[in-house]
């Protein structure tokens, strides 16, 4: 039921006209661009669209526009583009009027927020997860398309939160309910700090109205004593910064109920043991540059610390390393006169202007230089990275999303000092691909402040981070559980998606070739036989399993698809039956005989094939020559040649005793194909000199990775690797490179 209007029409056209006044006063307040005039427009349009119409208050509907836009305003900082969007932002949903009509009128970046805020104006929490799931993805996509869409979105929101005493009981609840699971937690990440802890307590106060009351009412009783320690505390302080002519202003800052409240929950402890209710804010007044700021910043620390005792554990300095949503302040707890730990914020006023208002209030400081925040930035990048790998479950994408929302921060280094922001719980995985989708993908363990750990390791803050990475490593798919941040899940994702690409690719050309080498055609009717055969879900499976080396054609296997009368007799009918031996078998026949008649007397040229059986020789499995090596031939009794190194032990006992079975070897020129070889490295550890031993491996030359162990004893290293190489010399060269790496003793080939 919609209650009567209280005021006559004209004292409502002056409440209206007052309300919109206050909106343009505030605006040329702030030093934005002056752009009264379509501020005028746009205020005038929605009036007009709006007009007659009121809210569930009664009050007329255009009040909610001029609120929206004003805390946009004056509560976010946004300028006239916004404050048309959001006078705009209800008249396409809500009346007669279309995107269309916003744009003729206002142009195409107005016409586009308001047409954004549309899309998202149904509320998010459907009746079903998977509808709530996709209009958060709505949402988001929104939101990465201009981000004052969400910032008006958020206005909007607060604004409906304020009035919510006035909506219908179920929708108090739905409103209150996704206010808390989405709209905090999205204004926490964008650094919209006050509008955040307004949105929880005002939810807060919806949801669970008599814990509400009772913990409000325990703060209320308890300020005077909270008072008294807190004047206790600040007064020496605040008296030696006057001296030092410090311009400042320090404030008794108390916990917002809810998170009073939360933290009960949380450590099921009653409100008399919150022992951080209150903590001192001191704002200092400077040339906003972060120089100065910092020295006032350390100057105050010191200040406190010579009357008490800081807590060793609780300094966080976030001027260094500023949060991932732009917050910057020295925050130090200290053990107070009355024997409690009081933290104390010491911030400058641009500081505390950014952790009140968000990077909004950046562009305040930077005079029109457009240069976008880059935390921010990061932060959405993320969100567009998501949004471009669409997930086929929507749910697993809303959990990855709020994890990245909800979870504090670790800030940890890369080698060369970088900083990267993680949400808490990353792994080494996380940071891989956090940094980049190949480093992710071809990691292979990683060194944490110089020790050798897992992929799985999970980074703490201050930790420094080097990956080890190898050509020949591919991604896994259970690494997902290893890891938190979305933008390394959609990384992993989409490298795992190349991977199978790759495989499938190599494994249809196994499959090509399996059936030229078997004279077998290329007919439906073999390709859904083996793929019965061989239990493969489908031709791509089957494709699949062969290129990852899951299975493999067997002797057996050919012999019994051959012989399978249905297939052969209706397609080699007509060529007198499968009996007779193909091309193939027949030349394969003349290589053996020949092979039985090697003549010892002239030099044996070594060719190798695409497989073992295509090649004229068999390397011995006691020295593992690769071709270069100065090597021998020794006839075994099965008419093969098999290869030593010349210095292989072996090799000399069979000169000694069967000398007329060696034969003289040369390699064949052209040598395409990879050999293993392996390598002996070691050294005096230090900071990096992995990371630069598999940059040589891995980059200056082109090796192929098949194995690498690195061991780690205090200031000594050793790293046992394996390459696929194509000859010896570029092993002696690579041996070579390694030696003149600073701290490398030894780089060597074993054999
Ligand atoms: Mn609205």
């Amino acid at each position: 039921m919609i209650s009567k209007p209280r005021y006559t029409p004209e004292e409502e056209d002056r409440m209206i006209d007052d309300a919109f006044q206050d909106v343009l006063k505030g605006y040329l307040a702030s030093n934005h661009r002056k752009k009264v005039e379509i501020i005028n427009r746009a205020y005038q349009f929605a009036r007009e669209a709006h007009k007659g119409i009121r809210r569930r208050s009664g009050e007329p509907y255009i009040l909610h526009p001029i609120a929206v836009a004003k805390i946009a305003s004056q509560e976010i900082g946004l300028g006239s583009t916004s404050i048309c969007a959001s006078l705009l932002h209800d008249v396409v949903e809500d009346t007669d009027y279309t995107v269309e009509d916003i744009r003729n009128n206002f142009g195409d970046k107005i016409a586009s927020i308001v047409d954004g805020l549309t899309k998202i104006s149904g509320g998010l929490l459907g009746d079903q997860a998977s509808i709530q799931a996709e209009n958060f993805r709505k949402l988001l996509l929104t939101m990465a398309e201009d981000i004052r869409v969400i910032l008006i979105k958020m206005a909007d929101r607060l604004h409906n939160m304020r009035t919510l005493g006035s909506m219908a009981p179920h929708k108090q609840f739905k409103i209150a309910g996704e206010t808390l699971y989405v709209y905090a937690p999205l204004a926490h990440r964008l650094g919209l700090y006050a509008i955040k802890t307004e949105l929880e307590d005002l939810a807060f106060k919806y949801e669970h109205p008599q814990a509400y009351e009772r913990v409000k009412s325990q703060i209320i009783a308890s300020e005077e004593e909270r008072n008294r320690l807190y004047t206790n505390f600040s007064a020496p302080i605040i008296k030696r910064l006057h001296e030092k002519g410090i311009e400042f202003e320090a404030v008794n800052r108390v916990k917002s109920v809810f998170s009073v409240w939360r933290k009960m929950e949380l450590k099921q402890i009653p409100f008399e043991e919150v022992y951080d209710i209150y903590a001192m804010r001191i704002i200092f007044r400077c040339e906003p540059k972060i120089e100065v700021e910092k020295t006032i910043c350390y100057d105050i620390y010191n200040t406190i610390t010579s009357f008490y005792h800081p807590h060793p554990e609780r300094t966080r300095d976030w001027i260094v390393n500023p949060k991932a949503n732009g917050y910057q302040a020295l925050h130090v707890t200290a053990m107070g006169p009355d024997g409690v730990w009081v933290e104390v914020q010491i911030r400058s006023e641009r500081m505390d202007d950014i952790a009140e208002r968000g990077f909004a209030a950046h562009w305040k400081y930077k005079n029109g230089e457009g240069e976008e925040e880059p935390e921010l930035n990061n932060w959405i990048k993320t969100i567009q990275d998501i949004l471009k790998n669409p997930e086929p479950n929507a749910l697993d994408f809303l959990d990855t999303i709020k994890l990245n929302l909800f979870s504090s921060e670790i800030v940890v280094f890369t080698r060369d000092g970088d900083m990267l922001n993680l949400p808490k719980g990353s792994s080494v995985l996380d940071f891989a691909f956090n940094i980049h989708t190949n480093i992710g993908a071809t990691c292979i363990a990683a060194k944490v402040n110089h020790k050798l750990v897992p992929l799985g390791h999970k980074l703490n803050s201050g930790d420094q981070v080097e990956i080890l990475t190898s050509k020949t490593q591919t991604p896994k798919e259970e690494w997902a559980n290893d890891m938190v941040t979305a933008r390394g899940k959609t990384r992993l994702r989409s490298a795992l998606k190349k991977q199978r690409h790759i495989i499938v690719e190599n494994g249809r050309k196994i499959y090509r070739d399996f059936l030229v080498d078997n004279d077998l055609p290329a007919s439906p009717e073999i390709t859904s036989r083996i793929i019965r055969d061989l239990k493969a879900r489908n031709r791509e499976d089957l494709y699949y399993q062969l290129g990852a080396n899951k299975i493999a054609f067997s002797e057996e296997y050919v012999k019994r698809i051959k012989s399978t009368p249905s297939l052969f007799t209706r397609i080699f009918g007509s060529l007198g039956g499968g009996k007779t031996p193909s091309n193939k078998e027949l030349s394969r026949q003349k290589d053996e005989a020949e092979a039985t008649k090697i003549n010892t007397k002239e030099v044996y040229v070594l060719h190798r094939g695409n497989t073992s059986s295509e090649s004229n020789f068999r390397l011995s499995d006691c020295c593992h020559p690769i071709p270069g090596d100065d090597v021998l031939g020794f006839i075994d009794d099965n008419g093969q040649v098999v290869i030593h190194d010349q210095t292989c032990p072996h090799a000399q006992r069979l000169k000694a005793t069967r000398g007329s079975s060696i034969v003289a070897t040369r390699w064949e020129e052209e040598t395409s194909k990879d050999f293993l070889a392996d390598i002996h490295v070691e050294g005096i550890d230090r900071i990096g000199i992995l990371h630069q031993i598999i940059g040589i491996i891995s980059q200056d030359m082109s090796f192929n990775m098949k194995r690498l162990n690195i061991e780690s004893d205090n200031e000594v290293f050793r790293c046992d690797l394996t390459l696929l190489v194509n000859n010896a010399k570029i092993v002696v060269n690579l041996c070579d490179k390694l030696k003149k790496i600073d701290g490398v003793k030894i780089a060597n080939r074993v054999s």
